[in-house]
């Protein structure tokens, strides 16, 4: 690992930095980064403080002024070069991702390919950024729409996708014309200054500003400031509820704009009509996959009776099979979670089930001794419950599958509707009827709603995000880019006469 960091630039053991790529030594908190794969410590960070964040804030804003001149292909080509960069630097930035996260290096490398293809978009999305023109009521006048940037878009993530959300976000927001100021997640900073390094570069190679990517190292006080900030009108902000509802508060207060991309309670509806062969992979990789830290993870499981004891028993057989360890070795399918907390969830989480009324059908334990030093790894557990259960309806970021029945698919989909999250849904069925009913305006309540396909893996060409407590945001493909972006309604008159709108009259001599 420590050859990695190096061609990063990230040498020391103790790598102290306040603001990413200007290297400010910094007075802020110290974070300490362990691996959660073997409990190693990766580096020692230091936060911003106050000062540093408000210095980095007043060199993005300068940046910004080059920046907006240079015309949108243009800027597109500069996210050309830190896409192709990306290509060449996929399997140590993956490597580090998997190392840092957790995730297995599949993962870690498949988040780096994100990256690539939203970089990728993004260029061709450069020469797209198109207004509507519409036919004015008066005559010999002219509207239209177009569209300019914000100026600079705060990105706030969380530690579960170390880099690939910054860069969905980033890759859009640069071809707007914006810059871009990152506070990664103080869980995963040593992924993110790699990715400022990169793309430090592109812009040195460009002879552009370094301001115009940005970054700040912190926790939720960092966060705080940057909601707080008038100087950002967008805060894009990715991780939970609880931090979604604090940066919409102050945000909204400033009345500044938001993209909120937050918790999900993710469930898969299993009807009489479902092929299993398809759907058991399906549950256990949204179930166990990145050991069930992903948003859009799998956590309930909504099984029609008549197949209810088949699918039980299919899918513990599979999760028995599950091979847990190091996820940096090809051959596991489940590492660790991030850290001991998390575990302390998983328990927690549990317990309180087992004290509503569910009955542990798989799992509930807490590995230890060689490979599982960390203290981080668990077995993915799986839990009969029921929908009224309180737990049901709260996202724990843990492997934990709750499986319940029901009788009729308007039944089903209430349950599935029935928590305060809304981001992702999947129906598994060979019944149009079914599938149709899933995906009608009473079917799904989320923002992604699948047919025969998992809750977790989303292609970047939509836009993604989901509805309810999961914040209402869209980032990534179709037209997200519109929330990077101010609108203006333009109106010309290219005629002899002052004709006013509504016809109205105002003559004077
Ligand atoms: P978290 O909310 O603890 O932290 C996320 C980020 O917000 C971090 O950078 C953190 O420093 C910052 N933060 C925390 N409190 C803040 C505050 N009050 N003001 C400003 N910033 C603050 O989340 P986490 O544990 O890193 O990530 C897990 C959560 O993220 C889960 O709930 C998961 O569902 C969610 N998530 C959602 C999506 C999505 O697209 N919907 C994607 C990834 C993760």
């Amino acid at each position: 690992m420590k050859d990695i960091l190096k061609k990063f630039n990230l040498t020391s053991p103790f790598y102290s930095v306040s603001t990413g790529q200007y290297h400010w030594k910094s007075t802020g908190e110290t974070f300490k980064i362990n691996s959660p794969v073997d409990g190693l410590l990766i580096g020692e960070i230091n936060s911003a403080t106050a000062t540093g964040f408000n210095k980095v804030v007043q060199q993005a804003q300068t940046a910004f002024l080059t920046w907006r001149t240079l015309p949108a292909p243009k800027r597109g080509d500069i996210v050309r070069q830190f896409g192709n960069e990306l290509r060449l630097h996929k399997q140590d930035l993956g490597t580090l991702v998997s190392y840092e996260m957790g995730k297995s290096l599949q993962e870690g490398l498949g988040e780096v390919q994100e990256m690539i293809d939203i970089c990728d978009f993004a260029v061709g999305l450069s020469r797209q950024l198109y207004g509507l023109q519409m036919h004015s009521e008066r005559p010999q006048h002219r509207m239209l729409e177009q569209w300019h940037p914000l100026g600079i878009v705060g990105i706030i993530s969380a530690f579960n996708f170390p880099v690939a959300v910054w860069a969905w976000n980033a890759a859009i927001a640069w071809v707007c014309g914006n810059v871009c100021l990152w506070k990664p997640s103080e869980k995963t900073p040593f992924s993110a200054l790699a990715c400022q390094e990169i793309m430090k570069t592109v812009l040195k190679n460009n002879n552009l500003p370094e301001g115009i990517s940005s970054m700040v190292i912190g926790g939720r006080d960092i966060g705080k400031q940057m909601a707080a900030n008038p100087n950002i009108p967008l805060v894009s902000a990715t991780g939970s509820t609880r931090m979604g509802k604090s940066v919409a508060e102050t945000v909204g207060k400033r009345l500044g704009k938001t993209i909120l991309e937050l918790g999900g309670n993710n469930a898969i509806i299993v009807t009489e009509n479902a092929d299993l062969k398809h759907a058991i992979p399906a549950i256990v990789f949204g179930a166990v996959g990145t050991a069930g830290q992903r948003c859009t993870s799998t956590r309930r499981l909504i099984v029609h009776a008549s197949k209810y004891d088949v699918l039980v028993k299919q899918l513990s057989s599979t999760y028995k099979q599950l091979s847990i360890g190091n996820p940096l070795n090809e051959k596991n399918h489940v590492g660790p979670l991030i850290d001991k907390d998390a575990v302390n969830q998983y328990t927690k989480a549990i317990n309180t089930a087992i004290e509503q009324g569910g009955k542990v059908l798989y799992g509930n334990k807490i590995l230890e001794g060689t490979p599982y030093s960390s203290g981080c790894y668990v077995l993915p557990t799986i839990i009969e419950a029921n929908p009224k259960m309180a737990i049901v309806k709260h996202e724990t970021f843990a492997p934990i599958l709750y499986i319940m029945t029901y009788d009729t698919l308007e039944e089903a989909i209430a349950i599935n509707n029935n928590v305060p999250q809304g981001l992702s849904s999947s129906v598994f069925t060979l019944n149009i009827r079914e599938s149709e009913a899933f995906l009608s305006h009473q079917g799904s309540d989320c923002g992604i709603a699948n047919v025969n396909i998992g809750t977790s893996g989303a292609e970047i060409g939509g836009a993604f995000g989901g509805e309810k407590e999961t914040g209402g945001g869209r980032e990534s493909g179709s037209d997200a880019w519109k929330a990077y972006m101010r609108r203006q309604t333009c109106t010309l008159n290219y005629g002899k006469a002052m004709p006013l709108a509504q016809g109205i009259k105002f003559d004077f001599n």
